[in-house]
C-alpha cells in the first residue's frame, strides 16, 4: 500500500520527472505509479521511493555502510561545519522568495546530508530530491526521511526534466556537468563539495602511512567545474573534532577507504587513535550560464 501522502507529492512533482528511457513526461496514475506514453511504468515501492533505473547497477556501497554513514552525519558532529556553510549559502539565496523551488541531491546516497542541509537552511518553499543508483542507499532514505523524494536513478540517464532544478547539491560524489547544466534551471545554483588533503587524514594515515599525499587535488576539478559553471566562491572549511570512541568503527564502515584496507589497519586505527577527525574540504557555489 503506497502512502497517499508520498504519492501525492510525486504527483506535484511529476511535471519536474521525465521517463529515463523514452524521454516523455510522467503522470502519476491510481496513486500508484508513475507512466509516460509510451507505458513505460514506475512504481511507487512500499517505502516510498521510485526506482528509475533500467538495469541493477552492482555497487560495493551496502546497507551496512549506509547505517554506518547515517551514524556518522545524523549523531556526530563531523560534517556540521559543511551543512552550516552550505544552508548559510542557500538562505542567501532563497531565504526571500515566495515561490516553490526544487533541490536535487546528485549521489545522495541514504539522503542525510540532504535531510540536514534542508533542515538548517529553513526554506519552508524548498523541497528536497535525492537521486541516487544505490537502491540500497535510497530505500534507508526513503524509510527514514518522508518530506523528500527518492528516486534510484543514472545520473548518466537522469530521470530528471529540462530546467526543473533550482538547486544541485553534489557532495563528495562524482558530476555529470552536462546533465547538471540540463536539468537546472537558467540562473540555477550548483554547491559541490570536494574533500582536501586534510579530510580524514587520520584513518586514511592510519590505512596507507602517512606518506600518501596527492590524493585529493582540486585544480583539476576546479577549472572543470568553471567550464560549466560561473564560479561565484569557494569556500574552505575545516575543523578537527574529538569523535566519540564507539563512533569510531562506524566511520570505518561508511567510508571506502577501508575497502582496500587490511583488518588490521582497521583496527589499530580504532584502537590507537586519539579519536580526532579532521574535516578538510573545498565547497564549490557554482551558477548556471
Ligand atoms: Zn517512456
Amino acid at each position: 500500500m503506497v502512502n497517499q501522502k508520498i504519492a501525492a507529492k510525486f504527483k506535484t512533482f511529476s511535471t519536474s520527472l521525465k521517463c529515463p528511457l523514452c524521454q516523455e513526461s510522467l503522470d502519476l496514475v491510481q496513486y500508484k505509479s508513475l507512466l509516460c506514453p509510451n507505458r513505460h511504468t514506475y512504481d511507487i515501492s512500499k517505502h516510498g521511493y521510485v526506482n528509475m533505473l533500467n538495469h541493477s547497477a552492482k555497487s560495493r556501497y551496502s546497507k551496512t555502510l549506509y547505517k554506518a554513514r547515517e551514524k556518522i552525519i545524523m549523531e556526530s558532529e563531523l560534517f556540521d561545519p559543511l551543512h552550516d556553510k552550505i544552508s548559510a549559502v542557500i538562505h542567501d539565496y532563497f531565504a526571500h522568495s515566495s515561490t516553490p523551488s526544487l533541490m536535487l541531491d546528485a549521489g545522495c546516497g541514504e539522503g542525510s546530508h540532504l535531510k540536514k542541509i534542508l533542515e538548517k537552511s529553513g526554506i519552508g518553499t524548498m523541497t528536497g530530491v535525492g537521486v541516487d543508483i544505490s537502491k540500497a542507499g535510497i530505500e534507508q532514505a526513503a524509510k527514514n526521511y518522508k518530506n523528500e523524494l527518492w528516486l534510484v536513478g543514472d545520473l548518466a540517464k537522469s530521470p530528471l526534466a529540462d530546467q526543473s532544478f533550482n538547486m544541485i547539491l553534489n557532495l563528495f560524489s562524482p558530476s555529470n556537468y552536462r546533465e547538471f547544466k540540463r536539468i537546472l534551471t537558467s540562473k540555477g545554483i550548483i554547491i559541490k563539495a570536494v574533500p582536501r588533503s586534510g579530510h580524514l587524514k587520520e584513518m586514511r594515515n592510519s590505512f596507507y602511512g602517512s606518506n600518501e599525499n596527492n590524493l585529493y587535488k582540486n585544480d583539476e576539478v576546479v577549472s572543470l567545474f568553471r567550464k560549466h559553471f560561473t564560479l561565484t566562491d569557494t569556500i574552505h572549511v575545516t575543523d578537527v573534532r574529538k569523535m566519540d570512541e564507539s563512533k569510531l568503527p562506524y566511520l570505518v564502515r561508511m567510508s571506502p577507504l577501508s575497502w582496500d584496507s587490511n583488518q588490521a589497519a582497521i583496527h589499530s586505527f580504532i584502537g590507537r587513535n586519539s579519536g580526532h577527525v579532521t574535516l578538510d574540504a573545498d565547497i564549490l557555489i557554482g551558477i548556471n550560464k
